[in-house]
């Protein structure tokens, strides 16, 4: 595996610098206060005057520099899209050599050559019998492509899905989602009442098949891990169960592999270690190793009751297959495959438990999807942002802290970050 973007933390300013605080300002002014109101919710919630997040200048590796020039290490990837590393050399030479060619094709309309070869390679890598994809560009794409595929496959427009999952925000993804009610109660009018229905993530199978059964439920849709839901992973044979459940009572099964998939969890696919494959896989975040591009991959059963293309098609968009994004994944894929990093996110998450377990956290999750346990007295909001003063990047999930850190990660960063967590928790106790 190459090795780039491995430097410890090198804070020189206070946090944030003077240069994210005025870049700050501009997006505070500029940008729907939804997003950017970070310093009036922090304010609140934790009893701090101020609290901007540092602003992004350059990212290498499991390296990010701010605008003020201090460097951190990465344990976030960014949201779980940097598997192979911030701006990995092969993925940016990969974006190069295509922007010198070809931005922009036609969509459905005229597709370019990129596409055809992800299409073909991503295939390659997906469990037997997932053989048909449309391309998207964001993980909420690829969920409502599933989403629209369970509802031509089977004729019910009704979807079950779990408690603490995670599927996107976009308006049809946005219900599927049983993480918090709050992003969903304001937009409940634009809402079909009844299209979801949510269990308790790892609910009996039993439950699961009287469910669909009863609500006539056309698609089950589950993350193998929960994400953003705090890292947890399906109980030991549960999408086994789930599958048959469903099956028996006629819907179909979506892994939202979003997070999970493309290596996270030490293989291709979470599902792939289960032994479980479902109808329909989605797929985004490391795909593009920093470019936006998603898929819904189908079996042929499923995918072929969209029908043929009759010129205009049923499911499309301007982007849809962008040649920056499809050259991208190729380069991702290839670069897993030769670089052997399906190996080296075993072998990291064995380092980073081991040395987290031995400071005397506790650690849960699967490959370098990993929840680490706070008490009580530590949000881990306010760990995160004692972190943050550290040089370490961190996010809440659930109720710990979640790592989703790139597979370049060295042994002297996950040195540095467990002596960075013991003083954050320390300072937060
Ligand atoms: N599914 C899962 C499991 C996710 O983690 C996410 C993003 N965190 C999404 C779907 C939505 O992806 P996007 O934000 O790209 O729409």
């Amino acid at each position: 595996m190459s090795s780039f973007g491995v430097k410890m933390p090198s804070i020189t300013t206070a946090i944030p610098g003077p240069a994210s605080v005025a870049a700050m300002d501009v997006i505070s002014e500029t940008e729907c206060p939804a997003i950017t109101a970070r310093r009036a919710r922090r304010a609140a919630t934790m009893g701090v005057a101020s609290d901007d997040p540092i602003v992004w200048d350059q990212a290498l590796g499991a390296n990010v520099t701010d605008v003020d020039g201090n460097r951190f290490v990465d344990l976030t990837s960014g949201f779980g899209v940097a598997l192979v590393g911030h701006s990995h050399p092969r993925v940016v030479a990969a974006v190069q050599k295509q922007s010198a060619r070809l931005l922009h094709a036609s969509g459905d309309a005229w597709p370019d050559i990129t596409r055809a070869t992800l299409l073909k390679k991503l295939l390659n890598i997906t469990p037997a019998g997932l053989d048909l994809a449309i391309l998207g560009l964001s993980g909420s794409d690829a969920v409502e492509g599933a989403v629209k595929s369970a509802c031509l496959a089977t004729g019910r427009t009704k979807v079950l899905a779990f408690d603490g999952a995670y599927h996107g925000l976009q308006l049809g993804a946005l219900p599927l989602q049983g993480y918090k009610p709050a992003f969903r109660e304001p937009f409940e009018g634009l809402l079909r009442q009844g299209l979801v229905t949510h269990l308790p993530f790892g609910s009996d199978p039993q439950l699961i098949e009287e469910t669909v059964r009863r609500e006539s439920i056309g698609l089950v849709i589950v993350e193998p891990v929960l994400g953003r839901g705090g890292m947890v992973p399906a109980p030991q044979g549960w999408l086994a169960g789930l599958k048959a459940a469903a099956h028996s009572a006629g819907a179909l099964v979506g892994f939202d592999e979003i997070q999970t998939g493309m290596g996270r969890t030490g293989d291709w696919f979470a599902c792939t270690a289960d032994g479980v494959t479902p109808d329909l896989l989605m797929v985004g975040k490391a795909l593009g190793g920093g470019l936006p591009i998603s898929a819904t991959i189908g079996t042929k059963a499923v995918m072929e009751a969209w029908g043929a293309s009759k010129g205009e098609a049923l499911h499309t968009q301007t982007f849809l297959g962008h040649p920056l994004g499809s050259a991208a994944a190729i380069a991702v894929l290839d670069l897993i495959k030769e670089e052997n990093l399906l190996a080296r996110v075993q072998t990291l998450s064995t380092i980073l438990t081991n040395a987290l377990v031995e400071a005397g956290f506790t650690v849960w999750g699967r490959g370098l999807m990993l929840g680490v346990g706070l008490n009580a007295a530590s949000p881990p909001l306010a760990v995160s942002r004692e972190l943050l003063q550290l040089g370490y990047l961190t996010l809440p999930a659930g109720k710990g802290l979640g790592l989703t850190p790139p597979a370049v990660l060295s042994e002297e960063q996950v040195a540095g970050f467990v002596r960075a967590l013991r003083i954050a928790t320390d300072r937060c106790a």
